[in-house]
């Protein structure tokens, strides 16, 4: 069986600890491979590593590090098949939705490559007399990345490339579930010309988290994964004078107006809900047809098109979505499915008893509907993170708007509408981090900032864009004086306004 370890110093190292956890294939439901968990001290010894190697590569004028980018870019295409085929099998989505995976990724390594524009300062001559200000960008030194397995390509190189072209060291903790393709990734990093100990991927556990967290070497965390741990990791790193900024889980809301195109509005609430078996955070999770006839003729279209979604092995590309995670993921999945119907919603199409012939051990389950679900019910209220939708009937725009707006959570919501001035209200009113319009998934493009709200985002600053540059750099200001002509006496106290 293939054991995975750590990549540290530019080389895959073996783990020492003899702790290890199992990595399996959910199409088939055995176990592939062994990932090492990483102790305190090897993820010690990997920061001290990724220190020694970062003054030099943070001293690296920043067109040269674009260019590492640049030609990890041609690499990642190059292997883009052999990737996408090894995220699925760790996985368990489709190759297509894989590639997906990769692609988004990609875009912000492409946006990082601005790097010489991005980390531009500011100036102003003549800021008194003789003086000039002016700002520059520096790296923090090393930070890291504390990523998720839903998307084990996207989320990495979304904290790594920016983090590394603005000359920051990198130590990635990917989820322990879906390990081979960061590691994969670092790899073709070091191939593209980056120097070793720039990327480091330290698999592992808490222990390793604990170990990043605590550590005074690290200067900022960023971290994705489910609410509680976001919450728990931005408060340690906080502790201990870190930047954290954690992204957490998500109920995303999809509003659909009575004059909304509802068959346009079926598609998407399909691909949204179902794609990726629901494990995304951009999920729509909660569908909120406005009025009573709205939601009949919502339903009426719905419920055959969650009974005819296709689940098949990953490997098929003909399928709608795969397998789940884990034998634990699709458990979890299946209570919350069991507690909707003791809580008195409707189940309007039941997927729990799917089986997949020619994979009986994999861990799949079909599609499930939901009508008539509450506020005060538990799977309005939090994440399930599985094939799952709930209809919650809303009587009119107002409560249709409070909502999502109510919501623990705050990641991305939708509207569904003609109506250019519902729509503009919406926007501009709805308490939610990313906002789509006739667009169930508003994943912002790379040159916008991706970021939830209220218990979907803990800390400052959004991931990629911008604000990607802001959280992996420090400012420093200059403020200098060149006297033309030195004139008599000195002055020894701060400039007074006069
Ligand atoms: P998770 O919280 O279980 O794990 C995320 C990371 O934290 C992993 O690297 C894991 O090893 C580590 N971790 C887990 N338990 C820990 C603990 N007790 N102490 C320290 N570290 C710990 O999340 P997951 O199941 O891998 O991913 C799914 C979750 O991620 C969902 O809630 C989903 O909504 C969320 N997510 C959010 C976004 C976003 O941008 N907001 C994006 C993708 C996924």
């Amino acid at each position: 069986m293939r054991t995975i370890g750590h990549f540290i110093g530019g080389k895959e190292v073996e783990g020492k600890s003899g702790r290890f956890a199992d990595v399996f294939e959910p199409m088939t439901g055995e176990v592939k491979a062994k990932v090492a968990l990483a102790t305190k001290a090897e993820m010690r010894a990997a920061i001290e590593n990724a220190k020694a190697a970062q003054p030099e590569w943070g001293a690296t004028n920043p067109q040269r590090r674009a260019r590492v980018l640049m030609k990890f870019l041609d690499l990642v295409q190059r292997d883009y098949d052999k990737l996408a085929e090894l995220l699925a099998r760790e996985h368990g989505k489709t190759i297509p939705d894989a590639k997906g995976d990769i692609q988004r990724g990609l875009e912000v390594a492409e946006f990082a490559c601005g790097i010489p524009h991005l980390m531009k300062g500011e100036y102003t001559e003549g800021a008194g007399p003789g003086i000039d200000i002016y700002s520059m960008r520096q790296p923090l030194g090393v930070v890291a990345g504390i990523t998720p397995f839903n998307f084990p390509a996207m989320i990495p190189m979304w904290k790594f490339a920016p983090a590394i072209a603005c000359g920051n060291a990198f130590i990635l903790k990917p989820s322990e579930r879906d390990p081979g393709v960061p590691m994969a990734l670092a790899a073709l990093m070091l191939e593209a010309g980056l120097p070793p100990g720039i990327l480091n991927v330290v698999n592992g556990d808490k222990e390793a988290v604990d170990a990043i967290l605590d550590d005074a070497d690290i200067r900022a965390v960023g971290f994705v994964g489910s609410s509680p741990i976001a919450q728990y990791i931005y408060e340690r790193a906080a502790a201990t004078g870190k930047r954290a900024q954690c992204f957490g889980g998500a109920k995303n809301h999809a509003i659909i107006m009575p004059d909304a195109d509802l068959d346009q509005t079926v598609d998407a609430l399909i691909g949204a809900g179902y794609g990726s078996a629901g494990e995304r955070c951009m999920a729509i999770s909660v569908a909120v047809p406005v009025g009573k006839s709205t939601a009949d003729r919502l339903m009426e279209k719905l419920i055959p098109r969650v009974e005819a979604l296709k689940i098949g092995p990953s490997t098929d590309p003909s399928a709608d979505f795969g397998p789940l995670v884990t034998r634990e993921a699709l458990e979890r999945v299946k209570t919350y499915v069991e507690i909707g119907v003791q809580e008195g919603a409707t189940l309007a199409v039941d997927g729990r008893g799917f089986k997949m012939q020619g994979y009986e051990n994999g861990f799949y389950m079909g599609g499930c509907l939901f009508d008539n679900v509450t506020k005060d019910m538990r799977i309005y209220k939090e994440e399930i993170f599985g094939p799952v939708l709930s209809v919650v009937r809303a009587h009119d725009y107002a409560e249709a708007l409070a909502l999502p707006s109510d919501h623990d959570y705050g990641n991305g919501v939708a509207i569904f509408t003609r109506d250019g001035d519902a729509a503009r209200d919406f926007a501009a009113k709805v308490n939610v981090g990313m906002v789509g319009i006739n667009v169930p998934i508003p994943v912002p493009i790379a040159y916008y900032t991706f970021g939830g709200w209220k218990k979907s985002g803990f800390g400052d600053l959004n991931q990629h864009g911008p604000d990607s540059v802001r959280f992996y750099t420090k400012t420093k200001t200059v403020t200098s004086r060149w006297p033309s002509g030195v004139k008599e006496g000195a002055e020894f106290s701060i400039p007074l306004m006069k």
